[in-house]
């Protein structure tokens, strides 16, 4: 799961907040790491690996697009709708050209809220709302990502409800649950600052993954803990993990 990608300064697209600039990759790292994983599913053919990409920055099409063309692959590129045609996303005649260039195409809300805030109906308007807005571009099944890391049962069913069949989560797993009949698949973050080695162990390293995993049970029961204390104290949890 990946956010932007940049040539020479990370505030080149999406988000500019400290935030968001702990995901943006560098566009030569990111080829070195699809050449890898590329190479590991050829002698590997039983591993399945699909790249993701969250928010909707103009680097989508810029950068992401090409360098996985140039491996015979296709994005999935989710894309919060309330930005299309802001400065540093992509527009709409952007997406339309990553559609018809085989890419898959799907929400990522509309305006990236923390959706579990939300009450329903905000949350229903919230699918509902960037669902339409693409659905011109989706070809295949409706599909969409959770902004901001990870949504509830609600955030869940309403998605269901608002036609998607696919959801993403930021939950390092790769068990496919069922609900409502969508499905929900976990995701691997790939932040600025991994090695090639970083993530060909996500890829190719089952214990590694177990680990992850573990990690992130941790960090969920800490929230759960700390409540509206945790993200003052997000900062200093990061540090000593
Ligand atoms: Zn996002």
């Amino acid at each position: 799961m990946y956010h932007d990608l940049y040539l020479h300064s990370s505030s080149e697209s999406g988000f500019q907040n400290d935030s968001a600039f702990q995901y943006k990759i560098q566009v030569n790292e990111f080829e070195k790491q699809v050449e890898s994983v590329v190479e590991y599913c050829r002698k590997h053919p039983e591993t399945e690996v699909e790249f993701t990409f969250d928010d909707g920055g103009v680097s989508f099409l810029t950068l992401a697009a090409p360098v996985l063309e140039e491996y015979g692959l296709k994005g999935t590129f989710f894309i919060s709708t309330a930005y299309l045609n802001t400065p540093l996303f992509l527009t709409t005649e952007q997406v339309a050209e990553l559609a018809r260039r085989g890419h898959r195409i799907g929400s990522h809300s509309h305006t990236h809220p923390v959706l579990t805030e939300l009450g329903e109906e905000r949350i229903a308007e919230e699918w509902y709302k960037s669902v339409g807005i693409l659905k011109d571009y989706v070809s295949g099944e409706t599909i969409a990502s959770i902004p901001n890391g990870n949504g509830d049962k609600t955030v869940m069913q309403k998605a269901a409800e608002a036609g998607i069949r696919k959801l993403y989560t930021s939950v390092p797993a790769t068990r496919v649950t069922n609900l409502g009949g969508m499905q929900i698949w976990g995701r691997y973050v790939v932040y600025q600052g991994m090695t090639v080695g970083d993530v060909m162990a996500i890829v190719a390293n089952r214990n590694r993954r177990r680990v992850m995993y573990s990690r992130w049970l941790c960090l969920q029961l800490i929230k759960s803990l700390l409540g509206k204390h945790y993200n003052s104290l997000k900062s200093l949890i990061f540090r000593v993990k």
